[in-house]
């Protein structure tokens, strides 16, 4: 277990799905064929203590089965299983922080009800920069195919539905830090009580793959943005001790950033 001042910190790994392996136009292959997809995963933090039970994302969720969702996923949302481990249900979340709106981050806060969406999480605040929240109100062609409309709709009409802005201490030793690289004000969950601090990396560092700081994704809507913020985040994290948290590693939750000659490598982390 992983304890941060009062905190906590939990790493609940509630799905698998794939992802397209390349973004990019490629020659010699067969453009009537799929192209290559890659595994990953989605994990959630689960952060405890100070009277607050807090989610950071939600993941993909049940709707993935639905016609009019994406199919990425190739396993159920195991949100209730893997909450129950920690003594908890989703109606004990207090807050429900999201890094950014994206599909991949935001379904697993609805479920079907016969013809309509209910929230997973009903005693929950939703904690959203608000600039992501324009974003998603108004994607352009580019980021269109990131959100879902009718998901977004639906956090609209929560009545804890709460925007922030900018780098913000959301609670006692627990602050986001904002970054536009992947798309317009995502937040990076920080955690610290000066000796430790723990950052998810959100979709800017989402996986170990991502430690090179050149290596962007093809979703990233700016990459030289995501080149900026992860050197700095990176060169942070090394300095200073920090752990990273990924989202959507499929082996690892956590590591430490470890400097070598050719870039930034994963370091051991404490087990949680
Ligand atoms: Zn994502």
């Amino acid at each position: 277990m992983l304890s941060i001042g009062d905190y906590q910190i939990h790493s609940l790994k509630v799905q698998d799905f794939l992802f397209e392996g390349g973004l990019m136009p490629v020659r010699n292959v067969d453009p009537l064929k799929p192209m290559p997809k890659i595994h990953l995963a989605t994990r959630l933090l689960l952060i405890v203590g100070n009277g607050r039970r807090i989610l950071v994302d939600a993941g993909i969720g049940d709707l993935c089965w639905t016609s009019r969702w994406s199919t990425n996923a190739t396993t159920p949302y195991r949100l209730e299983e893997e909450l129950g481990k920690h003594g908890l249900h989703p109606g004990d979340i207090t807050d429900l922080v999201m890094t950014h709106l994206h599909s991949d981050h935001v379904g697993g806060a609805f479920a079907c009800g016969g013809d309509r969406l209910v929230p997973v999480f009903p005693y929950a605040r939703v904690i959203v920069q608000e600039e992501n929240f324009r974003t998603a109100c108004r994607p352009d062609d580019r980021e269109r195919p990131s959100f879902n409309e009718t998901i977004i709709e639906e956090f609209r009409q929560l009545s804890l539905f709460t925007t922030v802005s900018g780098t913000h201490e959301l609670f006692p030793g627990i602050d986001v830090i904002l970054s536009n690289g992947h798309t317009r004000g995502q937040q990076l969950v920080r955690v610290s009580d000066g000796r430790t601090t723990l950052l998810h990396g959100a979709d800017l560092i989402p996986t170990t793959s991502h430690y090179p700081v050149t290596r962007v994704s093809g979703n990233d809507i700016d990459a030289r943005t995501v080149i900026e913020e992860k050197s700095h985040i990176l060169e942070e994290a090394c300095q200073h001790g920090w752990i990273l948290f990924f989202g959507h590693d499929p082996y690892k939750h956590a590591a430490t950033v470890l400097r070598r000659p050719a870039g930034f490598v994963p370091g051991p982390a404490p087990e949680f």
